[in-house]
């Protein structure tokens, strides 16, 4: 069988192997990785009733080569411990709709599926066995990830690589656009982990995080990020799109809550490696600058505005680089539909599912659900829609007041808390960087 290597976004004159990608997060020259072409899967082979079997099947074309058939099945059984329930509802403009429930794990958002993995996988290939194999990256010490989020990628990460030895987590949060409770997840005393809350908006911190690679005060460090942008995360998100499409006896559309875009990239690379699926709908919030390009309308990145769907905040998708080199634009806007849904739709949206299905979604799941009315009038569908729900409604409970808080949450209110608070500043966070490989 032919593996893939990964190469740039930007260039692909120097390939790299998926360790190399991991490890580096971002490539050198300042763009993504991406397979060099996209592997197949053998889709109609896939054992149905497992998920870390459909898991293993699912990425051995992709990590091929660099796992043992028994060490992916570990790796992928480790990292979701947890179910993956595919709900039917019914009733108003809501038939034949599926949710995807991906909030069942540690942290309560889909984010823990690609976190989780990705701390295994840093685990694995940062150890010092494989070090000498990473080509650029064989500094000694400590591995250094960073990662920006605008609420629930944080928290996941850091759930995901505490207590992974050899790391030493930096998470950079947009301060005062967090929930409460997701802060709260956030600056919960970890091993191994650093919250900074820095002063400024989302993109801030992407822009931080990009500009610590680029900085040669920092080029004896050994430096990754956890952020969509690195493969690793990406990859493992294919899984539950192939995992609801078998079960369903015709290809379904696919309907994503989106802002960085990481999560639609994933399900678009799975149906390119060979699962069916009758298109995708990309939700957006009031941050719509892809539902604008899809429509061919003339858009360009933007700053973020503020939402209740606040992990969508993002005005310039970092996987939107990503996505148009592995699909060309007339090919996306042929099979994916752009919706960018208001905070009061949103908030009606909340209501009326729950009213006419008796189902409560949070915000963000709620923003699919309305692209999902939207794209069902709009097409004329009447296949199954599959909306991911990526996050619990109790993580929102401003926006979602019908619910009780679930005891994971409740705990996480009385551990012990430590957060740096940080200026919009790189030369600050270029500090802490080298302070915490000391
Ligand atoms: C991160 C996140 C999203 C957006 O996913 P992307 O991969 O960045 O498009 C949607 N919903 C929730 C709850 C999230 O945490």
């Amino acid at each position: 069988m032919q593996y893939p290597r990964y190469i740039s976004t930007r260039s692909s004159d120097r390939s790299f192997t998926l360790p190399e990608a991991i490890m580096h997060g971002l490539a050198p020259d300042g763009g993504l990785f991406v397979p060099s072409f996209i592997p197949e899967f053998d889709y109609m082979g896939l054992d149905a009733n497992s998920y870390s079997e459909t898991s293993a099947s699912v990425l051995k074309p992709f990590f091929g080569g660099h796992f043992s058939d028994e060490s992916l099945r570990s790796v992928c059984e480790d990292s979701c411990s947890f179910d993956v329930p595919l709900k039917r509802i019914s009733g108003g403009a809501w038939n034949e709709c599926y949710l995807l429930e991906l909030f069942h794990g540690p942290t309560l958002s889909f984010k823990d599926f690609g976190a989780r993995m990705l701390g295994r996988l840093l685990g694995i290939f940062g150890n010092s066995g494989s070090r000498e194999a990473i080509a650029g990256i064989s500094k000694s010490g400590k591995t250094v990830v960073l990662v920006a989020t605008s609420g629930d990628t944080g928290s996941a990460v850091a759930d995901g690589l505490s207590g992974i030895d050899g790391l030493e987590l930096i998470i950079l949060y947009p301060g005062g656009q967090v929930s409460d409770l997701q802060e709260r997840q956030l600056i919960v005393k970890r091993d191994g982990v650093t919250a900074c809350r820095v002063n400024g908006s989302f993109d801030d911190c992407q822009l931080l995080v990009k500009g610590a690679f680029s900085s040669p005060s920092l080029s004896s460090v050994r430096l990754t990020s956890a952020n969509s942008i690195n493969i690793g995360r990406l990859l493992p998100q294919m899984i539950y799109y192939v995992w609801a499409a078998r079960q369903l006896p015709v290809p379904p559309v696919f309907c994503v809550p989106s802002g960085n875009l990481g999560n639609l990239t994933a399900g678009l690379i799975a149906w390119k490696a060979g699962m069916p699926a009758a298109g995708f709908v990309a939700a957006n919030n009031a941050n719509g600058f892809f539902a604008d390009y899809l429509r061919g309308v003339q858009s360009s990145p933007r700053k973020s505005l503020r939402t209740i769907s606040n992990a969508m905040d993002v005005g310039d998708p970092s996987n939107f680089e990503r996505l148009s080199h592995l699909f060309p634009a007339e090919e996306l806007r042929d099979n994916v539909f752009g919706c960018s849904v208001s905070d009061a739709e949103t908030t009606s949206t909340i209501e009326a599912v729950y009213r006419e299905t008796g189902y409560i979604a949070d915000p963000h799941t709620a923003v699919a659900l309305e692209s999902a009315r939207r794209y069902r009038v709009h097409s004329k569908f009447s296949g199954p829609i599959v909306v991911l729900s990526t996050a619990h409604p109790a993580k929102f409970p401003s926006a979602v007041k019908a619910i009780q808080i679930p005891a994971r949450l409740d705990i996480v209110q009385t551990f012990a808390t430590s957060v740096i608070t940080l200026e919009n500043r790189q030369e600050d966070l270029n500090s802490i960087i080298l302070d915490r490989i000391q």
